[in-house]
């Protein structure tokens, strides 16, 4: 395994970097306390070619490898403090267009890839439901046959992206007995009559990234609306979650290199006994700490990266990436505000944002228990 960067793929992390520092700024407080959404930020991400890095030229996208994308991610994750807009971008990218461009028909491709990389539509996907979170393939919500199409009836909860989004991923199952086995996806138009969705729900974190909810009341949708076949629901979605759980919490790795570059600047300025805290060993420990969190994340999901670049399934190696690298986060942001004592309890060093992001890192793509219960799985257990 080689851990080198090509001297491309450190240029194209500058120019996300540069990208970012210049056009993801904004009044993100602002953005925050009204929950909006960045729609600026989202079409020059577009622009720059974000949505379509990993997405083949054929459809306007920059076919790069997952290893820069994974690099880009970070670089993100690093330069952009909005974490809600990268938070929809992820969700837009590795759970609505990856599935499409994995699974979907040549017909899907050529009428959603090329506006979805040009971010002229949204895409969001659609599993959890009130009764089925972590027990996802306990769902109930049914795609029932009928002559031209399937009929839709259910509800779904927590669903990113879903008030804005112009397609959702929507898992039903076509036969319930056959368990995950009867799971199957469809792409459903925003305004297809029977789908309902909510305003923007409140939450504690990722506030500019908008989650609704979604109900299905017998909505008609094509059979052309089938993301590959009957009951390939499950092998949809467990390829997706490689993709968010590595890819996504790039953006994280990202967050924390900010995070301890800040605390290293603080440690060295700030003066308590006639010297600076970081000369205290349990000052500099916790960001040695912060620091191993770091390398150790990288490691994994460059492993991850490695993988997924060589065609090969990496389930376990996502899921340990994907524990890895929230509960870091949430480590590394609780260090970050101790370091900086009272000032980083003040709202001015925004160490509240990246410890509720890091608290969602924790839920989303599989709560940690989850990760660890697929981890075991593979030790036989
Ligand atoms: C910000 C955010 C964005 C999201 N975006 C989306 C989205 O776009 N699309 C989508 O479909 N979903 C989305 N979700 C939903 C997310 O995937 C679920 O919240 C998650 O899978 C957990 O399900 P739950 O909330 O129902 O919790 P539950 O499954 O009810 O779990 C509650 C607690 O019980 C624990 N638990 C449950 N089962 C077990 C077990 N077998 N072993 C050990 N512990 C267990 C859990 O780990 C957790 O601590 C999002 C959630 C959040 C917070």
């Amino acid at each position: 395994m080689d851990f080198s960067i090509s001297s491309e793929q450190k240029a194209f992390r500058r120019s996300v970097s540069d990208f970012a520092k210049r056009e993801l700024g904004g009044d993100m407080r602002a953005r925050e306390k009204q929950g909006a959404f960045f729609w600026d930020g989202w079409h020059k991400c577009a622009e720059f070619g974000i949505q379509g890095m990993p997405m083949p030229s054929a459809f306007g996208g920059l076919e790069l490898d997952t290893t820069t994308c994974l690099i880009a991610m970070q670089a993100l994750g690093k330069e952009c403090r909005d974490s809600g807009l990268l938070f929809s971008l992820n969700s837009h990218m590795w759970t609505c267009e990856i599935p499409v461009l994995e699974f979907g028909s040549e017909e899907q491709k050529q009428k959603y890839l090329p506006k979805m990389i040009e971010g002229k539509l949204v895409g969001g996907h659609a599993m959890t439901e009130p009764g089925a979170g972590s027990d996802a393939y306990s769902l109930r919500t049914t795609a029932k046959k009928v002559d031209g199409g399937y009929v839709l009836n259910g509800a779904k909860v927590f669903i990113s992206n879903a008030p804005i989004a112009d397609l959702l991923l929507v898992f039903a199952t076509t036969n319930k007995e056959l368990g995950w086995a009867g799971i199957t996806g469809f792409l459903v138009d925003k305004d297809t009559p029977g789908m309902h969705i909510s305003k923007p729900l409140e939450k504690i974190g990722l506030k500019t990234s908008p989650t609704g909810e979604i109900s299905f009341e017998d909505c008609l949708v094509p059979d052309s609306a089938m993301l590959g076949r009957e009951g390939q629901g499950s092998a949809i979605f467990n390829a997706e979650m490689e993709w968010e759980r590595s890819c996504l919490f790039a953006c994280h790795l990202g967050a924390m290199q900010r995070q301890l570059e800040e605390c290293v600047e603080y440690a060295k300025d700030r003066e308590q006994f006639g010297q600076s805290i970081g000369k205290f060993q349990s000052v500099s420990h916790k960001l040695a700490d912060m620091r191993v969190r770091i390398e150790l994340g990288e490691l994994i999901l460059h492993k991850v990266a490695w993988m997924k670049s060589r065609g090969k399934r990496a389930p376990l190696e996502s899921a340990i990436a994907k524990l890895v690298v929230s509960e870091s986060y949430m480590d590394s942001s609780v260090d970050a505000l101790q370091v900086r004592g009272g000032y980083g309890f003040m709202s001015e060093y925004q160490a509240d944002r990246d410890l509720l992001d890091a608290a969602g890192g924790k839920i989303y793509s599989g709560t940690s228990e989850i990760q660890r219960n697929i981890i075991a799985r593979f030790l036989g257990l």
